[in-house]
């Protein structure tokens, strides 16, 4: 049989299987006419190579399929539309040699059934049914119903011709399907090319969900990543790079292994927490208080003991104790090359230059100076650290001086050491205590840094107001120098030739700017303070420069001269009166002379007596040394009454009440003893006291004078309240020995053994 015969590019027809392809080789177009002019019938056959354009005998397949051509659709170009439908399988034995269009000799190509029983059927209907099932599952293009209506057959012949033409597979799949004649080969044929296609689709999907997998994780991590670095960047900070920073630190560090290594293992931890991790943030102020402290690194201290005297002298006028107390020890330092000097506590009251003379010292000796305020505290984390395992924990003050000071060698000034209190957080005089202890403080713990650090180099010196409230073992630590109160001279000097010229730079003056005369200065000292040390005076100071830089800006820039005439214009009404001695003698009113914490004062002790059951009443501000004091006076007075002529009725008949007025510092102590002993025979004889004379001193039962301490600052009180005598225990007269004769100057001191001495000399005559 002779067809026209066209040749398909990429697509095999199979039997009974419809299809729609469009033709543009004019060959093809020509055959397509020529059989829709004839019988509508043409040998569709497939290229083996798609490109070839106009293909011969050895370029086409030889098998193909007699098709009928349904439908023609003209397309512009005159490219044709085709809707065929192919019929049987034939064979192209040679092609013609007609010019317009291909024809072919055509050799009808029949399929065989094959023979087989039902059961085998049967069980390749269900294979195959199977494979096409699972097959259509997987496939996108073949829909459910589809499966359905395809798999309705109960003939396994025909369910393989429809699954052959709704088989979507390469056309060189399908020309192999084409060209098996024999069923048996076809199905086995089928069976694999779907075995094939659902393995293919199995690996497909694994690889697809593998692929949308890993898209998913870098999708994820590409926003983490990406919100990670926007917070970083928000805060300024990249651990990565803060934590190489760290390590370049810790290269550079002077520090021992140790110390290197738990380093190292800290920015490892760093850098594997992320930034806005709040654990990130406690070790990165761990690390940076690790690299912060000295460890290893000291300054040099200047062994020039010459040099050091001279910026003693030239910052501090007199304190002639304390400096030579401080050479000493240099000396001692330089000579043991370490500091096994004993630790140095300057003991007195406020604004007397304890804490600047540590100053001095610091700068006299080269050394890094930091000052560690002990004032109110009470829990001994402030000293020792907190652990790292509270939330806000940092190092204690210790640790922290130390890293401020930079280096391990520092003059280390422990302010206020009387001022440390324990509760139940422990106990804070013994972490001082482990701190001043040379045995001790080559490693010191601070809870918080965790490796011992090492205080063996630092120099400490403490100060304190007063001695009463440190700890024993605390005390003997320590080599207490008494810082005593400024006389009115004292205190001129050190206005005139530090407070002053210091303040007057300050405020941005010099002197073709201001003046104060010698005069004013003493006026500001005895009539606008009144203090142990020159704190307030300073102040004062200060606040005439600040006016006196206004007003000299104010005054077309003429020098401004500050007199004791016009000081009122700067510092308003003077305070203090210098003149506060009693007006007059009187009966039962004693001035005693107090030492407190902020220097000396005078006490005015008033005793009354009237008719009652012999009871004993005390009144005001003091403590029970004080009480016990009294009362040993009344004992001592009862077992004399005969010699002062009181008769022994008397103390059954009467009462008497004690009072000590004025003053919010509560006085204690047994120096007021044969003041108020004084006091109470005055008030039981009725002989008058004089007025200008002042005693102190502590009574025993048998009227004995015992000896007190503070002089110094007793007479300073005594002479500032403008009395001119004073009685003394005769067991102090060494040290009025070494206080400075401006104190003593115009006082009379009458030294006293026995209270018939006091009396003597306190009570008026009748
Ligand atoms: P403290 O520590 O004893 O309470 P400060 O050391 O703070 O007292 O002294 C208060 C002020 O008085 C400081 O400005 C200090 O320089 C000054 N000052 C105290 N004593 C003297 C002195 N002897 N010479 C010079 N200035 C002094």
């Amino acid at each position: 049989m002779i067809l026209p015969v066209v040749a398909l590019r990429g697509i095999t027809v199979l039997p009974d299987m419809i299809v729609h392809f469009d033709i543009t080789r004019e060959k093809s177009v020509q055959a397509i006419e020529y059989a829709m002019n004839n019988n509508q019938q043409v040998f569709l056959v497939a290229q083996m190579d798609s490109q070839a354009d106009d293909p011969g005998v050895k370029d086409l397949y030889s098998i193909g399929v007699i098709a009928e051509i349904k439908q023609v659709l003209k397309l512009p170009s005159k490219a044709l539309r085709v809707m065929a439908e192919g019929i049987k399988r034939a064979r192209l034995l040679e092609l013609g040699t007609e010019e317009k269009y291909m024809t072919g000799k055509i050799l009808e190509y029949p399929e065989s059934k094959g023979s087989y029983n039902p059961q085998e059927k049967e069980a390749m209907f269900r294979t195959l049914k199977e494979l096409f099932e699972n097959y259509g599952e997987l496939h996108p293009k073949i829909k459910k119903d589809s499966i359905q209506r395809l798999t309705d057959t109960t003939d396994v012949y025909q369910l393989s011709q429809q699954i052959i033409i709704n088989l979507s597979v390469y056309y060189k799949e399908k020309q192999r399907l084409l060209e098996a004649v024999e069923f048996q080969e076809r199905y086995d044929l089928l069976c694999d090319i779907l075995a094939n296609e659902i393995e293919i689709f199995h690996i497909r999907q694994e690889l697809q969900s593998k692929i949308q997998e890993k898209v998913d994780k870098n999708q994820k991590e590409y926003l983490l990543r990406e919100q990670m670095r926007v917070i970083r960047e928000e805060l300024g900070e990249d651990a990565a790079s803060e934590a190489e920073h760290f390590e370049e630190q810790v290269e550079k560090l002077k520090a021992d292994p140790l110390v290197k290594e738990k380093l190292k293992k800290e920015i490892e931890r760093f850098r594997n927490t992320t930034s806005n991790n709040s654990e990130n943030a406690v070790i990165r102020g761990y690390i940076e208080t690790l690299l912060e402290l000295p460890w290893n690194k000291a300054s040099k201290d200047s062994k020039d003991l010459e040099r050091a005297e001279r910026i003693l002298e030239e910052e501090h006028y007199g304190m002639e104790k304390v400096k030579e107390r401080i050479l000493e020890s240099l000396a001692v330092r330089s000579l043991t090359q370490k500091g096994e000097s004993p630790i140095l506590c300057l003991v007195g009251p406020p604004g007397t230059g304890k804490t600047s003379i540590a100053r001095s010292v610091a700068k006299a000796l080269n050394k890094e100076y930091v000052r560690i305020s002990l004032g109110g505290v009470r829990d001994e984390a402030e000293i020792r650290g907190h652990r790292r395992t509270y939330i806000g924990a940092m190092p204690g003050r210790i640790a922290n001086g130390l890293r401020s000071a930079g280096v391990k060698n520092p003059l280390m000034l422990l302010d206020e050491i009387d001022k440390v209190s324990s509760d139940y957080k422990g106990d804070t005089s013994a972490a001082l205590l482990e701190v001043l202890d040379g045995e001790q403080n080559v490693k010191f713990r601070d809870h918080y840094v965790e490796i011992p650090l090492d205080l063996s180099e630092v120099m400490f010196i403490a100060t304190a107001n007063s001695l009463q409230t440190i700890s024993k073992p605390l005390l003997d630590r320590m080599e207490i120098i008494e810082v005593n109160s400024y006389t009115e001279n004292e205190k001129f000097h050190i206005a005139k030739e530090h407070l002053l010229p210091r303040q007057i730079k300050k405020n941005g003056l010099d002197k073709h700017k201001i003046t104060v005369s010698d005069k004013a200065l003493a006026r500001i000292i005895s009539g606008y303070t009144k203090e142990a040390g020159v704190r307030g005076l300073e102040r004062k100071l200060s606040e005439i420069c600040r006016k006196v830089a206004r007003e000299y800006l104010d005054n077309n820039k003429k020098q401004v001269r500050v007199s004791a005439s016009n000081l009122e214009k700067y510092l308003g009404k003077a305070r203090y009166e210098i003149n506060k001695a009693n007006e007059k003698d009187e009966v039962g009113i004693v001035r005693g002379l107090a030492w407190t914490s902020v220097g000396g004062d005078t006490l005015q002790i008033e005793v009354n007596t009237m008719p009652g059951k012999g009871e004993f009443k005390l009144t005001g501000q003091l403590g029970d040394v004080m009480k016990e004091s009294a009362e040993t006076g009344i004992s001592y007075i009862r077992s004399v009454a005969s010699v002062y002529g009181i008769l022994p009725e008397y103390f059954k008949e009467n009462d008497l009440h004690i009072h000590i007025p004025e003053g919010a510092v509560p006085k204690d102590g047994p120096s007021a003893g044969i003041t108020m002993a004084t006091a109470m025979i005055s008030a039981i004889t009725g002989r008058k006291v004089y007025a200008h004379v002042a005693m102190t001193g502590e009574i025993t039962l048998r009227g004995r004078v015992l000896p007190i301490g503070g002089l110094k600052e007793k007479l300073l009180a005594a002479k500032q309240a403008g009395i001119t005598k004073v009685l003394v225990p005769q067991k102090n007269e060494k040290d009025v020995a070494e206080i400075s004769t401006e104190v003593t100057k115009n006082l009379e001191i009458v030294f006293v053994e026995h209270m018939d001495q006091v009396l003597e000399h306190a009570l008026a005559d009748e």
